[in-house]
């Protein structure tokens, strides 16, 4: 366990990282290319670095959140000379070959060790259990050596030792919840085009309930897809892509964007010229 540590990156995110390690008795130092966002966490007992170097030499573990990959490895490359015998815990969005990459510049400058973490929660969740944090790259050996440090921001899982697989586990966590607000969106659009009294409010205790449901299928769905078996369980594709038609008629109607519903017809159309019209919806991860 370290008793001190850097963060460089003080967005909404960075400053609920860095709030933690400082309660939680850290000598914290921080670094933030707009350095007014360090003041009220200085007044706290912060110490504000003016430079990257001053920054990395401060601690030897460093954590990094910034907007993108792109920015973290400008930061860096600015002070690269001071990587060495660093643990650095880049916890910025990115995809997995960005933390492959940024793993070999930190690794090949003498870092001791590059994680890439994926952070599922937004900045209040952080420091309860209910924030969860994805860690990959390094060995499981090296990861226990950090863990309880880490353990101060969430709950942590180790993946694996691919730098590039906790950012594969959060880009899929995230696509999934893209795919519930845009559905969540349209609905409620659709529901406000046809009827002048109703509020989204109103609308959620229907819409709640039924994607509740929906979400105990996936695993009837997940199973399918595991033993590539497809037939139906009573909602067949043929059937299903008469109610996607109605909804993107319907929308058109009422004047609302089916943009976010036109996707799955195409794949619906897909699946039915492959000969699925049998099958489950689940049919269609054939023809992502
Ligand atoms: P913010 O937009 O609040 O902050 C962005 C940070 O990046 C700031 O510190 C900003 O510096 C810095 N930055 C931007 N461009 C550069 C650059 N070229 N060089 C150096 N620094 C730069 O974002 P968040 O803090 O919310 O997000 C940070 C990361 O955390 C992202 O990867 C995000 O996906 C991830 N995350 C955020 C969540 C959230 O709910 N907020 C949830 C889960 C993950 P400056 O202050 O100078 O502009």
């Amino acid at each position: 366990m370290s008793s001190k540590v850097s963060v460089l990156g003080l967005g909404a995110m960075g400053t609920a990282l860095a709030t933690k390690f400082l309660e939680n008795g850290y000598q914290t130092t921080l670094w933030n290319r707009t350095t007014e966002k360090a003041a009220s966490l200085v007044e706290r007992g912060c110490r504000l670095s003016a430079t990257i170097p001053d920054a990395l030499q401060a601690s030897d573990l460093i954590l990094i959140c910034l907007i993108d990959a792109q920015a973290v490895k400008e930061t860096l490359s600015r002070a690269l000379q001071s990587l060495a015998g660093k643990t650095v815990i880049n916890l910025t969005n990115g995809t997995p070959d960005q933390a492959r990459q940024l793993s070999e510049l930190v690794l090949t400058h003498g870092g001791t060790e590059y994680i890439h973490g994926g952070i599922m929660a937004v900045p209040a969740m952080i420091g309860s259990s209910e924030a969860v944090l994805l860690y990959s790259g390094g060995s499981q050996e090296n990861f226990r050596r950090v863990k309880k440090d880490l353990s101060i921001l969430g709950t942590g899982k180790f993946l694996s030792e691919d730098a590039g697989s906790a950012s594969l586990y959060d880009l899929a966590l995230l696509s999934g919840m893209y795919g519930l607000f845009s559905g969540f969106l349209h609905a409620t659009a659709l529901v406000r085009s046809g009827e002048k009294e109703a509020t989204a409010t109103g609308f959620m205790s229907l819409l709640v309930p039924w994607l509740s449901g929906m979400i105990g299928y996936l695993g009837v769905m997940a199973k399918q897809i595991d033993e590539g078996n497809y037939v139906t369980q009573g909602s067949n594709i043929a059937m299903q892509i008469v109610a996607v038609e109605n909804i993107l008629e319907a929308s058109e109607t009422n004047g609302v964007s089916a943009d976010v519903i036109h996707p799955i017809k195409s794949l619906m159309k897909l699946a039915l010229a492959a000969g699925r019209e049998n099958e489950d919806i689940s049919a269609l991860i054939e023809h992502l």
